[in-house]
Order: C-alpha cells, then sequence, then structure tokens
C-alpha cells in the first residue's frame, strides 16, 4: 500500500487523529442500502461524521425516515425510497448492502420478498458495483451456520442449515448472496467484503420486531411477563450496535474479503439474559415460557479470532453496559413518541 492509502486507514481507524491537510483523505460517495433499518443509520451516524457523503436506498420495510431525521437537510446526505430487487443506476465509491429484514418475525411474513431481496437485491447492487467500480461489502449473518455442529462457529463453519425450513429465505437467501458476492469477485473482480454478523442489540431496534432483546425490554418497561422460548437454556451471544459499526467499517477498510464472524463472544442463555433484563430494567418483572418456533438453533457463539489477528477489531461493550443505552431509547419510544414506533 502506498503512503496516502496508509495515512487514509490511519485515520478510519482513528477518526479523531488530525493528519496534516495535504494528507487527509479526500471523502468517499458511499451507498448504504437498508441505511433507514437498525444497524444501518447507526452506520451512517459514523460516516457522515467522519466527513463522507452517503446516499441511503431503503423501502422502509422494517426501517424508519425517524431512524435518520437528523441528517435531512444535511447536503452529505441523501435519502431516497427504492426498492432493491429493482436495478438503480448512481455513482458510488463503495456501497455497504445492509437491506434485507433482520427479525425472524418480518421475514418469515413476507419470505418470498426475503429471498428476492437477498438474491435480486444483491446481485443488483453487485451489478452497480461492478459498473462504477465500487468496493462492496455485504452484511451477511451468522444464520448461514445454521443450527450448527461446531461451537463456537469459525469462518470455516459450512454450516448445517434446512434448506426448506421456514427461517430458509433468510439463511439460504444470504448463503446465495455470499455465493453471489464471490463470484462477482472472482468473475468481474469488484472488491468485496462479507461479515457473518451475530444477534446485535441497541437503540432504534423495531420495539415489536420480536427479536429477544427487544421483546425482553419492552416487555420489562411495559411491565408485562418476559417470554421465554422453550426451556430458555438455548444460547445466543448479544453485541452492541456501535461495536458492530466499527467492525463494519474497519473490514470495508481493510485489505481482507472475509468472511468475518462480527459478534461479541459471552455466551448467554436466553434464561440468563431475563435476568440481566430484569436487574437493568425491574427486578420484580416475571417470566412465562412460551413453546419456542420451528428451527430454533439451540447454540450460538462467534470465534473472532480472524477478525481479532487481521482487522485487528474486538467488541468493547459488555451487555450489562450496552443494555441500559438501549433502554433509555425505548423508554422513550414507549412512552413519549409512540406514534414514532
Ligand atoms: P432492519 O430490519 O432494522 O434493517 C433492514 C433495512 O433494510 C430496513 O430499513 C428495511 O426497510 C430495509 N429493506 C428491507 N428490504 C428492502 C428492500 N427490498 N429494498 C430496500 N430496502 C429494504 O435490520 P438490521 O438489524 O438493521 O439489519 C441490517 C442488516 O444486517 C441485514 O442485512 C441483516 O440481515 C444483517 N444482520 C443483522 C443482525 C442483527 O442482529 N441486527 C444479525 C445478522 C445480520
Ligand atoms: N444493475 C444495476 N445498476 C447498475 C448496473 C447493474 O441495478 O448500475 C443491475 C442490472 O440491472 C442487473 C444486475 O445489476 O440486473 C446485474 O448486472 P450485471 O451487469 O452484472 O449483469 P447483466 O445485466 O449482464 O445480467
Ligand atoms: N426468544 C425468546 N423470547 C422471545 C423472543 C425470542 O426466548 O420473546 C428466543 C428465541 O427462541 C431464540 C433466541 O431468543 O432462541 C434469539 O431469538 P431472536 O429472534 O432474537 O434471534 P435469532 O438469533 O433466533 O435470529
Amino acid at each position: 500500500r502506498n503512503f496516502r492509502d496508509r495515512m487514509n486507514h490511519m485515520e478510519v481507524l482513528n477518526p479523531g487523529a488530525k493528519l496534516p491537510l495535504g494528507l487527509r483523505r479526500s471523502p468517499h460517495r458511499i451507498l448504504v442500502t437498508g441505511g433507514a433499518g437498525f444497524v444501518g443509520s447507526h452506520l451512517v451516524d459514523k460516516l457522515i461524521e467522519r466527513g463522507d457523503s452517503v446516499i441511503v436506498l431503503d423501502n422502509f420495510f422494517t426501517g424508519r425516515k425517524s431512524n435518520v431525521k437528523h441528517h435531512l437537510g444535511n447536503p452529505q446526505f441523501e435519502l431516497i425510497r427504492h426498492d432493491v430487487v429493482e436495478p438503480i443506476l448512481l455513482e458510488v465509491d463503495q456501497i455497504y448492502h445492509l437491506a434485507c429484514p433482520a427479525s425472524p418475525v418480518h421475514y418469515k411474513h413476507t419470505p418470498v420478498k426475503t429471498i428476492k431481496t437477498n438474491v435480486m437485491g444483491t446481485l443488483n447492487m453487485l451489478g452497480l458495483a461492478k459498473r462504477v467500480g465500487a468496493r462492496f461489502l455485504l452484511t451477511s449473518t451468522s444464520e448461514v451456520y445454521g443450527d450448527p455442529f461446531e461451537h463456537p462457529q469459525r469462518e470455516t463453519y459450512w454450516g448445517h442449515v434446512n434448506p426448506i425450513g421456514v427461517r430458509s429465505c433468510y439463511d439460504e437467501g444470504k448463503r446465495t448472496a455470499e455465493t453471489l458476492t464471490m463470484d462477482y469477485h472472482r468473475g468481474a473482480n469488484v472488491e468485496v467484503r462479507i461479515a457473518r454478523i451475530f444477534n446485535t442489540y441497541g437503540p432504534r431496534m423495531c420495539i415489536d420486531d420480536g427479536r429477544v432483546v427487544s421483546n425482553f425490554v419492552a416487555q420489562a418497561l411495559r411491565r408485562q411477563p418476559l417470554t421465554v422460548y422453550g426451556d430458555g437454556k438455548q444460547t445466543r451471544s448479544f453485541q452492541y450496535v456501535s461495536d458492530l459499526v466499527e467492525g463494519l467499517v474497519q473490514l470495508m477498510e481493510s485489505e481482507h474479503i472475509g468472511p468475518f464472524n462480527l459478534g461479541n463472544p459471552s455466551e448467554f442463555t436466553m434464561l440468563e439474559l431475563a435476568n440481566v433484563v430484569k436487574e437493568v430494567i425491574d427486578p420484580q418483572a416475571k417470566i412465562e415460557f412460551k413453546e419456542n418456533t420451528a428451527d430454533d438453533p439451540h447454540k450460538r457463539k462467534p470465534d473472532i479470532t480472524k477478525a481479532k489477528n487481521l482487522l485487528h477489531w474486538e467488541p468493547k461493550i459488555t451487555l450489562e453496559k450496552g443494555l441500559p443505552l438501549m433502554v433509555e431509547d425505548f423508554r422513550q419510544r414507549i412512552f413519549e413518541d409512540p406514534m414514532g414506533l
């Protein structure tokens, strides 16, 4: 890498550091698909803050304009209502491709649309990347590992996925999206990056999207029992959204294709998670057991050795520290701004 590239990289890793004027990198034009969603909107905040221009493409299926409203009117920011299943012509330097519903409740509700988004949407964004020579980052998922036989999961594990189950639109969809990404890289020389994201939580999550952290937090705030599915012994590992955004940007700016696991390796059973939520919000909260959903993976925990070694990235925010940051946002939206849900 040349000197200027190294300086650019330093600036990305440490945006506060003031480089000599002549060495500051020129701003990028960055496309964020799904940028009005939970993760996307936090990513947009970071990119705008560091001086880049951002175009958000979103069809508002699970995202909300209010997630990015603080950027409306900023000349660095543009919001386009568009469905990525349809082609589009734009000129950009980088594409963060996030568009896709992430909550099982949402994607099971519209399975065919979900798989079209994953396959045709990803194809269109790769076609765009090829035409304009942009670098493309796919947000894939830990679900590509299915109900895993390897624990914790490394990137070399090929997964154990049901191709005909109710989750397949999402996990097989993302597996196909990874395949397309690698085929555009090998066949058309598109510069690509693949992140496999593990369960992430934080402010701006959809309140009623059925995911476990948002459910427990909303239930505890509304003084309802916390619904634990099955026996509650299944495990997940929860990553705070700012850690994920750091990882995505570091991966995009790195020289590595991936795939990289981006997640927090601290593993919790759903009962343990319920207890942390009780401690933070309401120690009197009750737990109610409900029947579990089909194909629910028993355990999931990332091995992040690869990201630590090659990207020098690891999550910093523990569940005990991150949960209160999300609770304030949920409290405000549930009690003070119910129409803004
Ligand atoms: P989200 O549902 O909040 O955001 C997805 C965004 O994509 C929404 O704004 C939605 O309106 C938009 N979208 C959906 N279909 C679209 C389409 N056809 N055209 C245009 N826009 C469309 O979800 P999120 O949690 O922010 O997830 C973002 C990405 O990260 C997704 O690709 C998801 O698969 C991946 N991911 C998230 C998690 C997690 O725990 N949050 C875990 C693994 C992977
Ligand atoms: N595409 C797009 N914007 C672009 C370039 C391509 O939406 O700027 C779409 C295009 O319509 C096609 C897909 O991306 O459906 C794949 O494009 P590619 O050029 O790789 O394939 P082809 O058009 O030759 O099938
Ligand atoms: N879950 C739960 N109570 C809820 C919602 C989910 O116990 O109210 C469980 C669910 O069965 C799964 C885990 O929490 O084992 C994580 O579910 P989520 O939908 O958040 O994400 P997944 O990792 O399954 O995509």
